[in-house]
Order: structure tokens, then sequence, then C-alpha cells
């Protein structure tokens, strides 16, 4: 069935949707996105990811397409016109469309926005009772990961490599360190029950899933250490887990072949989960 989904101030069927040939974000990747989940026909954490494309925008000195209040208004009438209940809405700002040079268009130019909905059902995923397995995968992307652009490519090759491997996913490896999984972010927890997580830099996107489970854990009365940790202390975890806006809390149970704890999803990451999903629901817009 064909979606309804939003480019440019129209809202149209998909197979209608247009963008130009010269839309820098189709040449040159010049582009940055969010994905909002939605449950029950809500939106989860829609300020926190907000603030993120709001930084994203600015730190690549990119015109915002619209004010929050109105892309929210988008969000919820692609919702509604899509009947979704469960599931995700993506949204993609590009520079616009100009003649192709590496020079940025004159200030003035029309930036690109998209959204479109995708329905999933993440909340009863059979992989939240099994965990994931995770392969290791040197980290190639470049340098700035904290601003949240459509330059996919390499953790899309990422994951292919874990696929291959037989795995679900990968984790990104850099010096001997683990960044993040090739579309969330990678936590494990100690055999002390220490909540391990890289510290916020440009080497890994800020998630905001990561927000809110590191304020919920702390809240809960867990350690949380914000620091990298090695592939060696991965392999050596009591529990280890994703989140990411599509995943919410998941557990990991496997790492670079070694199983983690008893090979089910940890007890601290259930609780953590659980933690989030309630509050997911309860601010839900
Ligand atoms: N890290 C990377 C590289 C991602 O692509 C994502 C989400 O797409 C995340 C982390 C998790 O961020 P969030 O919790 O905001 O979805």
């Amino acid at each position: 069935m064909s979606r309804i989904v939003y480019v440019n101030g129209a809202y149209v069927p998909e197979e209608d949707a247009r963008v130009s040939i010269f839309d820098r974000g189709f040449l040159f990747g010049d582009a940055v996105y969010e994905v909002t989940s939605v449950l029950n026909g809500k939106l989860i954490d829609f300020p926190s990811h907000m603030r993120r494309l709001t930084r994203s925008l600015s730190e690549l000195s990119m015109a915002a397409p619209a004010g929050t209040d109105e892309l929210l208004a988008i969000h919820r009438e692609l919702i509604a016109r899509n009947g979704l209940s469960e599931g995700g809405v993506y949204m993609m700002v590009t520079r616009g469309a100009a003649d192709r040079d590496f020079v940025f268009p004159p200030d003035g130019t029309q930036p690109t926005l998209v959204l479109f909905t995708q329905a999933w059902n993440e909340v009863r995923s059979p992989e939240v009772e099994n965990g994931l397995r995770v392969a290791f995968v040197p980290d190639l992307r470049w340098g700035r990961r904290d601003i949240k652009t459509v330059q996919l490519l390499w953790p899309s090759m990422a994951k292919m490599e874990a696929r291959r491997l037989g795995k679900d996913d990968a984790w990104l490896v850099e010096d001997g360190m683990v960044t993040e999984g090739t579309s969330n972010n990678a936590h494990i927890i100690d055999r002390e029950g220490r909540l391990i997580t890289r510290a916020l830099s440009n080497s890994i996107l800020h998630g905001t899933t990561r927000a809110s489970v590191l304020r919920l854990a702390d809240e809960a009365g867990l350690t949380v250490e914000e620091r990298s940790f090695s592939c060696d202390e991965a392999r050596a975890a009591a529990e280890a887990f994703i989140t990411s806006a599509g995943h919410f809390v998941m557990p990991v149970t496997e790492i670079d072949d070694v199983v983690i704890g008893d090979g089910r999803p940890g007890p601290l990451t259930l609780r953590l989960r659980r933690l989030y999903m309630e509050e997911a629901a309860r601010t839900a817009l």
C-alpha cells in the first residue's frame, strides 16, 4: 500500500514524490536526518531529536527548513495520514538543489525537506527475547560522527560484513576501543554492575536514547562510567546492550563469538529497557 510522504510543503503519494538530481543530498551526501520513534501513534523523545537536528544543521552551516512547531505538525500529520501506530518517522534536510560545486550554494538556496513514515514492530521484537549477536568491524567513518549526516556508506558496509559473518550487527572499533554500533550506541555492564559507555565526543553520535537511558540508570542508582571501553572489556562484560530510537534498549548476548553472561538478555539491561519504555509511553507527544 502506498504511503503519503512529505516533500517540500506537499503531502503526496510516495510514487509521486520528486527531488532534483541536483540536490546536494544526492550529489554530496550534504544532508542531515533524524528518525523519531512512534508508539501508539505518538512521538518518542521528540524534543531531543529537534535539539540534535538544530545542532547538526548549525555544525554544517545549513539553513533550518522550518521551525520546531511546524516540524512537529508535519510529523503528526504524516502519522495521522498513514494511520501509523508503531514505527518511526524519517526526516531529512538537505542544503538544497544547486549546480554541482564543492562550494556551498549562496545563502537563500531553499533547503530540501523530506519526511516519510516506516511501520515496524519493535516493542514485541523477538530480538528482545534472544538478544543480538554483534561482530567487531573497524570504524572507518569520517571524523564528525556527532553530526547526524546521511553519509551512511561505511555503517551499511559494516552491517553487511556482520551479516556475512552470520551476526546481527557490528560494533565499530577504533584503536582497540569500541566507538558505537552501526546505527546505535554500544554499552556494557561489567561484573560489578557498572554501566560503561563511551563519553560524548566527535567519535560517536550523541544518541537521544543513550541520554535518556543514562539518566534513568543514574536515577535507578546504577554506577555510570562514561569512558571508552576496549574489545577485551566488551568480551568480558556481564551484560551488553545497544540503544537507538529504532530499538530502544536492545540486549546484546554475543560479542565477537563470545557469549555474554549466560547468553540470555541481562537483568539490568531488561530493567533499563522497562524504565525507558515506561517513560517513553508517559512523555510521548
Ligand atoms: N549511533 C549512530 C551511529 C546512529 O546512527 C544512531 C541512530 O541512528 C545512534 C547512535 C542512536 O541514536 P538515537 O538514540 O538518537 O536513535
